[in-house]
């Protein structure tokens, strides 16, 4: 079958006058989803950081070892070769245990793994930024051990209240979950950048300096290989994203020495401290039992009200549920955390103050951090009155 030759013209003439606007969209769309290690570098801003902002971890080995009242060892070498911190305030309790938390619950007696009404003092745990670019908590963290140190913030700012209650408590701080993440993260701070910004440094490039996201940047884990660019901050130098290291078979440290602290400690509450766009967030934790899902409701429930008074953004409280979506949760960090030490468990996602979506100043960041913490150990401390 042919077709005379004008008419052919004519059709081919019509095809590139149609779909040239649309082509020129699309590669103006696709130019948008694509950054160069040079040019996300170039848009980082000339600036001065506050002092109290804490985005690196450099300098975090020195200030740990000069610690008048807390105590600080390294729970675990990052492929990097960066150390992984432990600060602990308060000391431990000693307490009857003889099975690992499991098999405690298959032998009907949560407190044969560990006694944990007999101790006097809660246990909180502290999981600082296991993605490394969110360095929100690592600033939280670091300004919460200055309170237990000075009673004051790294602002100078009087915080005598959070430090006694963090004294009537036994406080377990991993300030970076991740350094070789926070190490590659050279803004130090995403407040005031852009959402694509955002895009580069926590998830990554393709190899053809395309942008990972979420939740693509998923659907390969390890994360190396011939096609990855850029390697994000969600990942350690060997590419393994901590919250979704492969629990029953590890394949990085900072997952194992973190739930390792878990289950030697037993923490009563324990926080994996993430960040995001939107506003401040307590998150349902998944395949947890629906009492323990409804203790953090309650406790996302008072957080919210303590921002309310200071004039701060929130989400609404998770949701009590089962696992019975048709796309199911993932089996995170967080949900391990339970199963290995009984621990309330919940991720908190701190908005980084992006441009346009809750765009919030480095001092509301901080503060955020902070009445978080003074909500968790009120809550509790409450629990044991
Ligand atoms: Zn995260």
């Amino acid at each position: 079958m042919s077709q005379p030759l004008s008419r052919t013209l004519g059709i081919v003439v019509l095809v590139v006058l149609v779909t040239q606007p649309f082509q020129g969209s699309v590669r103006a769309a696709a130019e948008a989803d694509r950054m160069t290690y040079a040019q996300a570098k170039a848009r980082i801003p000339q600036r001065q950081l506050p002092d109290f902002w804490v985005g690196d971890v450099k300098g975090l080995a020195a200030r740990f070892e000069t610690l008048a009242r807390g105590t600080a060892r390294v729970a675990a070498i990052s492929p990097g070769g960066r150390a992984i911190h432990l600060i602990s305030y308060g000391e431990k309790e000693q307490v009857e245990g003889k099975a690992n938390f499991n098999s405690a619950i298959g032998g009907r007696l949560p407190s044969a793994y560990m006694d944990k009404g007999a101790r006097k003092k809660p246990v909180v745990f502290f999981v600082g930024p296991v993605h490394g670019h969110e360095v929100e908590a690592l600033t939280g963290l670091v300004n919460l051990i200055e309170i237990m140190e000075t009673g004051k913030d790294l602002r100078g700012r009087d915080q005598s209240h959070l430090r006694a209650l963090g004294s009537q408590c036994r406080l377990l701080i991993v300030p970076a979950g991740n350094p070789d993440g926070t190490a590659r993260f050279e803004p130090r701070s995403l407040q005031g950048m852009e959402q694509n910004d955002l895009r580069f440094w926590g998830q990554g490039t393709w190899s053809d300096d395309a942008l990972c996201g979420w939740p693509h940047v998923k659907r390969q884990h390890p994360l190396v290989g011939d096609n990855v660019g850029f390697l994000g901050c969600y990942f350690n130098d060997a590419g393994i994203n901590p919250m979704h290291d492969e629990f029953f078979a590890p394949m990085g440290p900072e997952a194992p020495a973190i739930l390792k602290i878990a289950r030697e400690e037993g923490p009563d509450l324990a926080v994996s401290l993430h960040s995001h766009e939107p506003s401040p967030a307590l998150l349902r934790p998944a395949y947890l039992p629906k009492a323990v899902q409804q203790d953090v409701r309650t406790l996302a429930e008072r957080y919210y009200a303590m921002l309310d008074q200071h004039n701060l953004p929130h989400n609404s409280p998770p949701q009590v549920r089962a696992e019975d979506q048709e796309m199911p949760s993932a089996f995170n960090l967080t949900s391990a955390l339970y199963h290995s030490s009984g621990a309330t468990s919940f991720t908190f996602e701190c908005p980084h103050g992006i441009k346009g979506n809750c765009e919030v100043t480095h001092e509301q960041i901080l503060d955020m951090q902070l009445i978080l913490y003074e909500a968790m150990l009120q809550h509790e401390l409450d629990k044991k009155r």
